[in-house]
């Protein structure tokens, strides 16, 4: 939002200059709610692997520790809650670093197709596990593009990562990529057959924090920035992503990547 001020003693009515003042303190409402809800979220998410972490080691300090199997269990939910809030913290700095702006894309020319079954395999073991099936879908004409080989390979893993843990067991996952002709765009969509999301939420999905199911996700390790880091890693690309869903029918999330003619190597 530009805010232009206009000053009253060139205007006989005086008033424009007030609806600008007006308007900024607005925006930097806005701003400051948003901020102070981020440092809310953070501070609520890391308290609550802290407080189970306390009262597991609790436990095993009144007792426990003398059961050896007891003892082994709660030390894996200690050491899953750890993992988790290191897990928060990464994404937290990544975000930051991505605010910032300090993160610098290096970009490389970077062979789509071979990084797209790399991707994959590097789910195989939780493919396996839930078995789930995967398929890539690769249209003619997509070979090298240049982009930010690490960032674009997290994006790809948050969504693939989604893909599985919204996917109930035997369900299936397609990752598609094309050259759209008309907008020089490489697309990519990661495809699943799992849960969905209620339309109701839709719009709200990649902000920091929400998630459908709150208890879901954290059952399921999410840090419930995975897609908020995604779009800002393809914003600054200069690309475009965002999501279809039908409930109980599957997700589908696509992101597009600009190609310039220059970039664009014939494979
Ligand atoms: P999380 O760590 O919770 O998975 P994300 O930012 O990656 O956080 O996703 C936000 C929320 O969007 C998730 O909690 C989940 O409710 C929903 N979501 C994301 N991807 C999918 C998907 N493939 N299928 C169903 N729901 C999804």
């Amino acid at each position: 939002v530009r805010v232009t001020f206009t000053s009253p003693h060139h205007r006989e009515d005086g008033l424009s200059g007030t609806i600008a003042v007006l308007q900024d303190v607005t925006e930097q409402e806005k701003l400051e709610r948003s901020r102070r809800e981020f440092v809310a979220n953070v501070s609520h998410e890391l308290r609550t692997p802290l407080t189970t972490i306390k009262s597991y080691l609790e436990a095993l300090d009144d007792g426990a520790v003398d059961d050896p199997q007891l003892a082994h269990r709660f030390i894996n939910v200690t050491r899953n809650e750890t993992e988790r809030m290191i897990r928060l913290v990464t994404d937290l700095l990544h975000l930051s670093r991505l605010d910032s702006k300090q993160a610098m894309l290096s970009k490389e020319e970077t062979n789509v197709p071979e990084m797209l079954e790399e991707v994959a395999d590097r789910f195989s073991f939780q493919l396996q596990q839930k078995d789930i099936e995967i398929d890539i879908a690769i249209e003619d004409g997509v070979s090298h593009v240049m982009l930010d080989r690490d960032k674009i390979d997290q994006v790809l893993d948050n969504l693939v990562s989604n893909a599985i843990k919204y996917t109930p067991e035997h369900g299936s996952i397609r990752i598609e990529a094309r050259q759209s002709a008309k907008s020089s765009a490489l697309e990519v969509s990661v495809k699943d057959t799992g849960i969905g999301i209620p339309k109701k939420d839709l719009a709200r999905i990649f902000e920091r924090f929400y998630r459908v199911d709150k208890a879901r996700s954290r059952n399921m390790g999410g840090t419930g920035l995975g897609l908020s880091i995604a779009r800002e890693i393809i914003k600054a690309h200069g690309g475009t992503i965002y999501l279809e869903s039908e409930l109980n029918q599957g997700t589908k999330v696509t992101f597009t990547l600009p190609v310039k003619d220059e970039e664009r190597v014939a494979g």
